[in-house]
């Protein structure tokens, strides 16, 4: 069972993944965007490394929604509200349980995706963060190494996609040949979800 230590751990270990990619992660963001995404997460997953280190919620369900809240407050650009959300709205789907199991999570990350895709619009196959985790959520359902591998295989075929949300999508064709940068980051997210519950 995932108690909210996990989730924790699950956090710390995205906030430290970030750190270490943020450079090609703004690399990426270079080339179909404006250079930003990753100063943009590792701002955000510090101040979410460092208020749950101080707030030590009692739920897993609490844990990620004063995540997905301070990554709102703390990263201005797109991937600030979505990734926000995904994290609220996947907490709030695991309501006030202390511990939750894989399968719960599971529906829960799904229903955080899904909210995601409300918001920002973005469909399979825009090239998004949701080509990753459309399929990462689904495979979640069996494991969570398949999971991380679906994210990875996802955030790779964004490559040959033309942008349909976000600024990529200004640049219409001079966007394909590019891996999307919030893809890249939300497999480390799932990755890191994965290296957590290995341990
Ligand atoms: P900004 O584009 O505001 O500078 P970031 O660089 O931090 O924000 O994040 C860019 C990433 O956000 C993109 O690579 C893409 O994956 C994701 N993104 C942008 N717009 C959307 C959207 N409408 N729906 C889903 N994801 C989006
Ligand atoms: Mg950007
Ligand atoms: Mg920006």
């Amino acid at each position: 069972m995932l108690d909210a230590d996990f989730f924790r751990r699950w956090m710390a270990a995205t906030a430290t993944a970030v750190d270490r990619e943020a450079d090609h992660l703004t690399e990426l963001d270079s080339a179909i965007g404006d250079a930003d995404h990753g100063s943009n997460l590792q701002r955000g997953f510090t101040a979410v490394a460092a208020v749950l280190e101080k707030d030590a919620p009692a739920t897993p369900g609490a844990v990620l929604t004063l995540a997905g809240r301070q990554l709102i407050s703390t990263v201005g650009g797109a991937s600030g509200p979505l990734y926000g959300t995904l994290l609220r709205r996947t907490g709030k789907a695991l309501g006030e349980a202390a511990e939750v199991d894989r399968d719960r999570l599971a529906r829960a990350f799904a229903e955080g995706v899904a909210a995601v895709g409300q918001l920002g619009g973005a469909q399979a196959g825009d090239k998004t963060m949701m080509d990753a985790l459309l399929p990462a959520a689904e495979a979640l359902g069996s494991s969570f190494r398949g999971a991380a591998d679906a994210a990875r295989a996802g955030a790779g075929a964004t490559v040959p996609l033309q942008a349909r949300k976000g600024r990529a999508s200004y640049l219409g064709e001079r966007s394909i040949g590019h891996q999307d940068p919030g893809a890249t980051s939300a497999a480390l997210l799932v990755e890191a979800l994965a290296e957590t519950a290995a341990d």
